[in-house]
């Protein structure tokens, strides 16, 4: 394996990223009855209002402190206040989460410091969480993961010293930017081995809702703000998430810090071998065995993987996204034998490269390159040099798989030309079978239009 350091460039042309209060935004929106407010200028909350909306289909409020040229000269406090006051009256939120922007950092904002005299007036505000993340210092996973270590470290208070006989049987289940729909399959996951999971963030609900029979001014679902207080006594927590569990600071760390709590470190369950270490852990956690369900569907995609396992054997594959996210499909396509020839991201948290490191073998490793920091036109210059058979990663590849005429299987975030991207997908044994199916389907759909007359069976 070798990684990104020889094509490192000045300028980035298309960003195989999202910017870092993005990332806040995903956070906050899943803690319920949160507003999400961005400290800045109207233009990134709309930029980032659009992006949500077009992927999750639903309506998405991000509230903006409104900078103007004068508040970029004298200081953004009085707007901070304005702010809070119009979300307070109108939204009668449960918590409000803030996120710095690019320019609030850069005029020099101190935000906590304005938050401290804001609540000092008004003890009876609802908790108002701060997060950093001005886009230049990192993606928007810099700024999920940011978001959800500072409602860790500034809602819950440190535990008390002695928790014996008060240890609950919640589960804190940190995840890397998940889809709704895998938030619900890993919850009931947790759920049949016997234990009781707090998801954070759960935008199971708050960002794949059902109907409305009249407006509401704020979505139902998250994770509420008294489970979160509950952790501080959970005997147990798991982060899941391979690359990011190389963080220094992540809202488990604080949480064992603050609590005493034994902390779990896993990868995102995709594929076989990534979901027994997944059910091994809960079912270590739990005393339970694995339910025969559960065993059935890990059968089904066994017979499934050996089925069409000529179809994908011996394949090369582009992988791109998140780092977590390509962290786990990686090791995925080297378990259904693809090679991956990329392994990219955006991001640049010098992560991936050693989380891959830790979950393939040397052979796996062989041959491919890891690209942090990465962007498109190295990505579509980089296929074009050594083609792949397929992408794997977010719409944003699609303007390089069209070029390249190379099938692209949408995974992750954004997916803006496509409906269903919050009820993609990939987490366990059921996950798995899904994905395996579509990139089966995927290769068939290319190979039966090249044939000239095509084909109808297999
Ligand atoms: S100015 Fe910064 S925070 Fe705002 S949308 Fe652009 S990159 Fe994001």
């Amino acid at each position: 394996m070798f990684n990104s350091e020889e094509i490192m460039k000045p300028v980035t042309e298309n960003a195989c990223s999202l910017c870092a209060p993005l990332g806040a935004a995903l956070a906050f929106k899943g803690v319920e009855g949160c507003v999400p407010l961005l400290h800045g200028s109207q233009g990134c909350a709309t930029y980032i209002r659009r992006y949500m909306i077009s992927h999750f289909k639903e309506p998405v409020d991000i509230a903006s402190s409104n900078f103007h040229e004068d508040t970029a000269i004298f200081g953004g406090g009085a707007n901070l206040r304005m702010a809070i006051d119009n979300i307070l009256r109108q939204y009668k939120p449960k918590i409000i989460g803030i996120a710095s922007t690019c320019l609030s950092e850069t005029i020099g904002d101190d935000v906590p410091m304005m938050l401290k005299e804001i609540r000092k007036a008004n003890p009876d505000y609802p908790p108002l969480i701060f997060a950093s993340t001005p886009s230049y210092s990192g993606s928007h996973e810099e700024g999920y993961w940011k978001s959800l270590s500072a409602l860790v470290d500034q809602l819950l208070p440190e535990g008390p010293s002695d928790m014996a006989g008060k240890r609950n049987d919640l589960l804190p289940l940190f995840t890397a930017a998940l889809s709704p729909a895998d938030q619900r399959h890993i919850k009931d996951l947790v759920g049949l081995m016997g234990l009781f999971p707090c998801l954070v963030p759960d935008s199971s609900e708050t960002l794949d809702g059902g109907k409305w029979e009249e407006y509401e001014t704020l979505p139902r679902g998250g994770v509420s703000l008294e489970s979160l207080q509950n952790m501080i006594e959970a005997k147990a927590g798991l982060h899941l998430g391979a690359a990011s569990a190389l963080r220094e600071i992540s809202p488990l760390k604080i949480l064992g810090r603050k609590s005493g709590l034994t902390p779990h470190f896993q990868g995102l369950p995709v594929g076989i071998r990534a979901t027994d270490r997944f059910l091994a852990l809960l079912q270590d956690l739990s005393g339970q065995a694995i339910p025969k369900m559960l065993l059935e569907e890990r059968s089904r995609l066994i017979d499934a993987y050996v089925d069409s396992h000529k179809i994908l054997s011996g394949l090369k594959a582009m992988v791109f996204g998140d780092e977590d996210l390509v962290a786990a499909l990686v090791p995925f396509l080297a378990e259904i034998g693809v090679k991956t020839l990329v392994a990219a991201s955006g991001s640049r948290s010098g992560h991936l490269k050693k989380a891959l490191e830790s979950l393939l073998s040397k052979e796996e490793q062989e041959g491919m390159q890891v690209v942090e920091g990465a962007d498109y036109a190295t990505l579509e210059k980089l296929a074009e040099e050594n083609p792949p058979d397929f992408f794997m990663g977010s719409s944003k590849g699609y303007a390089m798989a069209r070029k390249t005429k190379t099938p692209l299987i949408r995974v992750g975030f954004p997916i803006h030309d496509r409906v269903g991207g919050p009820s993609i997908r990939i987490l366990g044994y059921g996950g798995a079978r899904e994905l395996f199916e579509r990139i089966c389907n995927g290769i068939l759909e290319v190979r039966q239009e090249a044939t000239g007359v095509g084909f109808s069976y297999l």
